[in-house]
């Protein structure tokens, strides 16, 4: 069900803005199955009236009529500090459509807009459509992306651009920041209403726990550190990791100057505006923690209404300590399934660290690597490894291997059953920077061949694909000086 909660200070009805002769730029047959939208022989929708409709030009198709489309309120931090009312101020939710939220990004003006324009650009709905399936691809929760709607409105950003519209599904687009909102304003009853929409529609079973207020919080908080440790694993850095960024769900949202890493270093930032790398690659974590600990703020009223303000507090700070407890627990099993190990030795966390280490130093790439390690025998001789040739530090490397190799010697499973499992966790293709850039790019030219090829392979990024195989190479040293920043 959709977040329609009535109000000035809860959400607006909100038309979209049409854009002018609307184009086809990307759509996603996957989620468009997910919707239950009938395809041609193209891949795209059977009924011509979609192309309007994911627009922001027309409300109606065959199948469906969106009636109310709104814009809701939130509001946040941001890098660190208190930003007062944000809300979406170029997102316009339609409606629902098969369990899922409707939502379209830079469809025009809101009540929320502020000095923004309401729009969003051709360059930045690209890589939010392509990496919003490439993280579902990977398994990762994330927000959909139905289709990209491109326009030759010209829109101002740091030079002019063109317009796109960028379409997402999601089973809920309520944020830590619409509590956050309606806590600041003391606004209990509203607080309650979401709070109380959210686990009927998805946090059921808190319901009938003692205290249900208290068992969202630790249901959203300990999804968030599954999620975070997730990224993690695949090298993803987010970028903006504002309250306002961040899901109640879960998901992964808000796509901007998000980034994966190429060669492994620990504090890279992928934010060009991001200048004390509050949301670099190592911060995450505690980034995230640190959002769990402003809806914790946001989630006192809602204790309160059956506790006292201390055991209210008490509560919710011990409900926060489990979030490192729930990180460190899915961290560490992601990277031991990364290295290819079943079995729990205390001594793995001290491989893995040494890897990360190492793999740092020399900067080495973080996606092949852990692909091309899925290949290694246990009984090759260290000095047969050809991956041993990417560090500096050949000796220290050497001396990882022989404990690696005689690590993996003591799990019970084959070399062929750990290579498949491994290459069940470490993907052979992820949405690098160069190759997202080379398919704006191409659309600029108005060629919108290169987004499907890449949402093609990234749909199935543990399978070879052989054929692909430069999409799986890191950028050429010219290329990986891509930068992204907030402007989109
Ligand atoms: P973001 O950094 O993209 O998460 O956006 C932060 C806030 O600014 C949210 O409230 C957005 O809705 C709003 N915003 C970003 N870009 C625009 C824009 N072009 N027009 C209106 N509001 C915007
Ligand atoms: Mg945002």
């Amino acid at each position: 069900m959709a977040f329609t909660l009535n109000g000035i200070d809860a959400c607006q009805i909100t038309l979209p803005t049409p854009i002018p002769d609307p184009y086809w730029v990307a759509f996603s047959p996957s989620s468009a199955g997910l919707v239950n939208i009938d395809l041609n022989s193209s891949n795209l929708p059977e009924d011509p009236a979609w192309l309007a409709l994911l627009a922001g030009n027309q409300l109606l198709t065959k199948q469906y009529e969106f009636s109310n489309p709104i814009a809701t309120a939130y509001s946040g931090h941001q890098f660190g500090v208190w930003a007062g009312q944000l809300g979406d101020g170029r997102a316009i939710l339609l409606g629902d459509i098969a369990g899922q939220e409707l939502q379209l990004k830079g469809a025009g003006k809101t009540h929320y807009s502020r000095m923004g324009d309401g729009r969003a650009v051709l360059r930045s709905s690209i890589r939010e459509f392509l990496c919003s399936e490439a993280m579902h691809g990977l398994g990762i929760p994330t927000t959909r992306a139905l289709s990209v709607v491109g326009s030759r409105l010209p829109v101002l950003r740091e030079e002019m651009e063109t317009a796109a519209v960028c379409a997402r599904l999601a089973p809920s687009f309520i944020r830590i920041g619409h509590f956050e909102h309606y806590s600041s304003l003391k606004n209990i009853t509203r607080l309650k209403e979401l709070a109380d929409l959210l686990i009927a529609d998805h946090y059921p079973h808190c319901q009938s726990a003692q205290e249900p207020y208290l068992e969202l919080f630790r249901n959203i908080s300990e999804r968030n550190a599954k999620l975070v440790a997730q990224w993690q694993a695949v090298g993803f850095c987010h970028g903006v990791l504002n309250s306002d960024n961040i899901s109640a769900l879960g998901l992964t949202i808000d796509y901007g100057p998000f980034g994966f890493l190429d060669y492994f270093q620990i504090d890279h930032i992928c934010n060009h505006s991001d200048h004390g790398g509050r949301y670099a690659y190592h911060r995450q974590p505690q980034i995230m923690h640190w959002n769990m600990a402003c809806l914790a703020s946001a989630f006192l009223p809602l204790l309160e209404l059956k506790h006292s303000e201390n055991d209210s507090q008490t509560m919710l700070r011990n409900a926060l300590q489990e979030f490192p407890l729930t990180y460190t627990d899915t961290w560490q099993k992601l990277f031991r399934a990364k290295l290819g190990l079943q079995t729990m030795v205390e001594e793995d966390i001290l491989l893995i660290e040494r890897l990360l280490q190492a793999l740092h130093d020399s900067k080495v790439d973080f996606t092949s690597f852990f692909r091309e390690l899925s290949d290694i025998s246990s009984q090759m001789p260290v000095k047969d490894i050809s991956l041993r040739n990417n560090f500096i530090d050949r000796a220290m490397i050497d001396e990882w291997f022989k404990d690696y190799l005689e690590r993996i010697k003591t799990e019970t499973s084959s070399d062929i059953e750990r290579s498949s499992l491994m290459k069940l966790v470490n993907p052979k293709f992820v949405l690098r920077n160069h190759l997202a850039q080379k398919a704006i790019e191409m659309a600029q030219q108005d060629n919108y061949s290169e987004i499907q090829k890449l949402m093609t392979i990234l749909a199935t990024p543990f399978n070879d694909q052989p054929q692909h195989e430069d999409y799986a190479k890191p950028p050429h040293p010219g290329e990986n000086h891509i930068e992204v920043s907030c402007s989109s």
